[in-house]
């Protein structure tokens, strides 16, 4: 079942259909063609490479629970399809927003260009549209306390050590989990098709790049390039089959589908938000 109401700003749950007919309170919450784009969900045809880093549960549930949106939550949801749609132009050489399937699954990958320094190869971008702090996970900034060698003289820490923020860069612990299974897969989509894929990367529009957060977290360019690692395909269909085994087993077996991890649901952060709580706090643990 699809998003069936939206939540008004004075929090009156109101049918999608009947809004977009008439906002009973005369004067619009936001333009009307944004509500239109952002109150469907899209047909479901099974797992694709996108819903890496979703659990089974949510996925689950938002195909069989009506449930509330809120029209300010799908913002960057909205803004990332513009972007999609902005960077979908056809040159001689290269493929945008194309269409891939093989005997397992279906899925549209951003972008494929020659490689220019590598005859007979091509490059696979995908375009991501993040806040600040989500660029700088993926690319494996984080920061750690050090102690500055001097001590607080009063108040309650009076004695003990002061501490400063500082970087620190290591690739290896780049935030990139979902990603690398999506993008991997629209290489093997590719490779099934006999193109040589020589690298694979994201191009990052920074929602909030310009702006003093960003510059603090080190980000200085508008649009951060990523660099994913290929992975063996083996590994990458094992992610698939098995989140693909998780939500049919969900369809056969309602009510007995896993919650999602700790990685799946940002450590309890996207719970908050989450469009189909209800239900799943219904369903227990
Ligand atoms: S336009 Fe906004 S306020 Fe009016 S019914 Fe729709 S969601 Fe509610
Ligand atoms: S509330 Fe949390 S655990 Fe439940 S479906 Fe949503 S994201 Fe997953």
């Amino acid at each position: 079942m699809p998003s069936k109401w939206f939540m008004c700003p004075n929090e009156e749950i109101i049918e999608i259909e009947k809004c977009l007919d008439k906002c009973p309170y005369g004067r619009r919450c936001l333009p009307r063609p944004y509500l239109e784009r952002i109150g469907y969900d899209r047909e479901w045809r099974g797992i694709t490479p996108s819903m890496a880093g979703n659990g089974p549960r949510l996925i689950h549930l938002k195909r069989v629970k009506d449930y509330v949106v809120k029209p300010q939550g799908r913002a960057f949801a909205f803004l990332g399809i513009q972007t999609h749609q902005q960077i979908s132009f056809h040159d001689f050489n290269v493929l945008t927003e194309e269409k891939l399937s093989d005997d397992k699954m279906k899925g549209i990958a951003d972008l494929l260009e020659v490689d220019e320094e590598r005859d007979g190869w091509y490059i696979l971008t995908d375009w991501k549209t993040w806040g600040s702090y989500r660029v700088m996970r993926a690319l494996g900034h984080y920061y750690v306390d050090v102690q500055t060698g001097e001590f607080f003289k009063s108040g309650p820490r009076k004695g003990k050590p002061k501490t400063k923020k500082e970087k620190r860069i290591d690739p290896a612990q780049a935030d990139i989990k979902d990603v690398k299974y999506q993008l991997n897969r629209y290489r093997m989509f590719y490779e099934g098709k006999k193109f040589r894929i020589s690298q694979i990367q994201m191009a990052c529009v920074i929602r909030d790049g310009g702006v003093r957060i960003a510059a603090e977290r080190g980000l200085s360019n508008n649009i951060e390039m990523i660099e994913i690692p290929i992975i063996p395909d083996v590994q990458v269909h094992l992610f698939y089959d098995t989140l693909t085994q998780e939500v049919e087993d969900a369809f056969q077996r309602p009510g007995t589908v896993r919650k999602c991890d700790d990685w799946e649901c940002w450590g309890g952060r996207r719970c908050e938000g989450c469009e189909v709580r209800e239900p799943c706090e219904e369903m227990g643990s």
